[in-house]
């Protein structure tokens, strides 16, 4: 009895360094951030996750108590549910919520994993996993402080429901089953694409049962109760079955029975079918179809092709192995490592076949991009412990004489601790949690280093170095905010000139931060920007004046009669209104003066910030494609020069080409283009002026140089004429169409007058 108190107390001290250990790993960002102040709004770091916003949004709307129909917010989301809930209940911020959130619950991950090394009686397996898997690259990268998303819970609530049926495995007893069942309830509550895991880890667990334990009749009543998990029927009805299903287990009707078989059989018959009737069997896999086949043009029944959104997510391509493996395990050699103890570990363990599917996830990453990474960290961080802890045993059977590896191994541990102490030293910067880490070091050392336990000491050694390239990460990876603290108060100002039905028309990017900040609809956002999406919006900003402000109010107008006629594509909808058949001829006429508009029923604002420059090439992509053969045209040509490189014969551009210095015609490899206007645009008096010196008619190419942002751009017509070159870069707006609201450097925001 008081060894399993011991016991206990062990492994909650465990838990809590390995816990405070990611946490504070997670605070370099922080630290780093708040010494700009670009970053600091109202006294609070702006988060860096642009989803975040999104849930954070349905939270702001959950504490006011309403929202407006069709403002895409995430009202009553489970994170948005769960920060709303903090913010009401304690003295937190809801600022504070979308900051921290992240890092204190993503860092739960510790505890799962300590808990199946204890239960497979390799605690310190366990723990060595928690270590490396808390901050193995792509897992800190997607649940660092101010990434506010469902990341944070995602592979805990996993690592939960495996811990469970591994504790099921030995104690066979009803407190397992409901520890691996209710987590896959809350799982499929918070995230309910997890329904695939889901499904492949109660399918696992099936295959484990039949071949291992197939008289394990409590395995059969965990799997209904996974079943019933993830069945999509009113919650309140999921727990009451819960509660029947587990009350007739414990029932003597159940446990006087000659024939559990038959009473089982038929618990899992009834499940089964109202999972099936209720949806459970459609296509599993039709989640990953998005992800899995690519360059699939999109197709509408009108047979417009848009551009394909997949083409420019960075997130859904091919990646080599050295990046995949450096994902997982921070490095290529911990990586490999771990594969090879995640398959000891699966041999020696094979309740841990049931790690199989996430870590199959994970890999999939190899095909279809790297956002699955993250999935496959947990168990191959604990194949490295297993296999470090083997090591550690055959070193203490083996070893006699221990004093020159003791010495060894207290060396080593040291190596990154030093390491970082050098690096600061150099920078001459000391980093505040470093210290806080070396305290934690230190305890940990004490500790292992003054037992007589050889295999002990070399698995934290060895733990340390494998830390090093994490540590080296998250020390390089340096995200900024979303956005700037001025770009921030733009758009808290603009939040009282809009009205809440009012629409904020801006690239997808910038949806949710948008709607949090100003409270107004958008078209476009993180969760809506397909190519049929992104068309309008794209042509609204890269097409001139004219036929930008023509397609945004038809494309407004539409969406919100959309709302309730559900005609489908907006466009489709509008040419059939306007007797239009051809639609190249249908955007074409969208420049005449003459074109008449639908009724306008509320304000349409372009929100144009600065850093948008640097997305225009992808922007302008989804508008310049012939909706009916889906093929792209030339884009208009689109150069940004920064940091300008100036030379004896010019401004250099890279790749050999320049812009003469007499301004008068650029250079691109070997070819002379004339310029047809030269122009400088500089603030005065926080006033814009921009001087145009026009050099030869005929000519196609413009260069602009926005003298405050030391920024040259080198244009061809037609984005000389985009919307936004006139809007943003030259303020050049036609006066009939819009209406200056809001003009700072870095974000202005136009009405539209018509
Ligand atoms: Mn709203």
């Amino acid at each position: 009895m008081n060894n399993s108190i011991s016991q206990n107390k062990k492994i909650f001290l465990l838990i809590a360094v390995a816990y405070a250990f990611s946490v504070i790993c997670r605070l370099e960002w922080v630290w780093w951030a708040s010494s700009f102040n670009e970053f600091i709004y109202n006294g609070n770091l702006i988060i860096n996750s642009h989803d975040g916003y999104a849930f954070a949004e349905g939270a702001r709307d959950m504490l006011a108590g309403f929202h407006q129909e069709g403002d895409l917010s995430y009202y009553g989301s489970p994170l948005s549910t769960i920060a709303f809930l903090i913010v009401k209940f304690s003295p937190f911020s809801l600022e504070s919520v979308m900051l921290y959130l992240s890092a204190a619950l993503s860092s739960l991950i510790v505890v799962p994993l300590i808990l199946i090394g204890k239960n497979l009686g390799t605690l310190r397996a366990g723990f060595c996993s928690a270590l490396i898997a808390c901050i193995a690259n792509s897992y800190y990268n997607r649940t660092m402080v101010g990434y506010f998303d469902t990341d944070m819970l995602n592979i805990v609530l996993a690592c939960f429901i495996i811990w469970g049926l591994v504790r099921l495995n030995i104690y066979k007893d009803i407190l397992s089953a409901l520890i691996a069942s209710l987590s896959m309830l809350i799982y499929f509550w918070w995230y309910s694409s997890s329904f695939t895991l889901n499904i492949a880890l109660i399918a696992m667990f099936l295959f484990y049962t039949l071949i291992f334990a197939r008289n394990e009749k409590i395995n059969y009543l965990t799997m209904i109760l996974m079943l019933l998990a993830i069945t999509s029927i009113d919650l309140w009805l999921k727990i009451l079955l819960f509660i029947i299903i587990l009350f007739l287990y414990k029932s003597k009707f159940y446990q006087l029975s000659k024939r559990q078989n038959a009473i089982i059989i038929a618990l899992g018959a009834v499940i089964f079918t109202i999972f099936a009737l209720s949806g459970g069997l459609n296509p599993i896999w039709f989640q990953l179809k998005f992800y899995i086949l690519r360059s699939v043009p999109e197709k509408d029944t009108l047979n417009f092709i848009f551009f394909n959104v997949n083409q420019t997510i960075q997130e859904s391509s091919i990646i080599p192995f050295s990046i995949f493996s450096e994902r997982i395990s921070s490095s290529v050699s911990v990586f490999l490592l771990s594969s090879v103890g995640y398959a000891l570990a699966v041999f020696r363990h094979k309740i841990l076949l049931l790690s199989l599917p996430m870590c199959a996830l994970g890999f999939l990453a190899l095909f279809s991009g790297l956002r699955f990474t993250i999935y496959a960290v947990p168990f191959m961080a604990f194949g490295f412990g297993f296999l470090l802890e083997i090591l550690g045993c055959m070193l203490n059977e083996r070893i006699k004489n221990k004093k020159p590896f003791w010495y060894a191994f207290i060396l080593i541990s040291f190596v990154p601790a030093l390491y970082f102490w050098y690096l600061q030293e150099q920078i001459g910067q000391f980093v505040w949690e470093f210290w806080l880490y070396l305290a934690l070091f230190l305890l940990v050392f004490l500790w292992v280093f003054f037992r007589k336990d050889l295999g002990a000491q070399m698995i934290f050694a060895a733990c340390m170095l494998a830390l090093m390239p994490s540590f080296l990460h998250i020390y390089t990876y340096k995200i900024k905010s979303v956005f700037f603290n001025s770009e921030v108060s733009a758009l808290e100002s603009f939040k009282n000139i809009a009205s809440r039905e009012d629409y904020a028309l801006s690239w997808w990017d910038y949806g949710y931060p948008i709607r949090f900040y100003s409270d107004v609809k958008t078209l476009i956002d993180g969760g809506k920007h397909l190519g049929s999406d992104n068309f309008a919006v794209s042509f609204a900003l890269t097409k001139p004046q004219r036929s930008s402000a023509n397609i945004a109010r038809l494309e407004v107008e539409y969406t919100q009669r959309n709302l309730h006629e559900n005609f489908g594509l907006n466009l489709a909808k509008i040419m059939k209104d306007y007797n239009a058949s051809d639609v190249n001829e249908f955007l074409l006429s969208l420049n005449n003066e003459n074109f008449t508009l639908p009724k306008k029923t509320r304000d349409i604002y372009y929100v144009l910030p600065d850093r948008m420059h640097y997305i225009i090439p992808t922007i302008s992509r989804f508008s310049d494609i012939d909706l009916k053969t889906g093929r792209s045209y030339a884009s208009g040509l689109f150069m940004l020069n920064e940091g300008l490189n100036k030379s004896e014969r010019g401004i250099e551009l890279g790749d050999g080409a320049y812009l003469d210095k007499t301004l008068n015609f650029l250079n691109i490899s070997g070819k002379k283009l004339a310029i047809n206007t030269f122009i400088s645009t500089e603030y005065k008096d926080a006033k814009l002026n921009a001087h145009y010196s026009k050099i030869d008619e005929r000519a196609w190419i413009y260069v602009i140089y926005m003298n405050d942002y030391n920024r040259l751009l080198i244009l061809d017509k037609s984005m000389f004429e985009s919307a936004f070159i006139q809007l943003f870069v030259l303020e050049n707006y036609d006066k009939k169409l819009f209406e200056p609201v809001i003009l700072t450097p870095l974000m202005k925001i136009y009405r539209l007058k018509v």
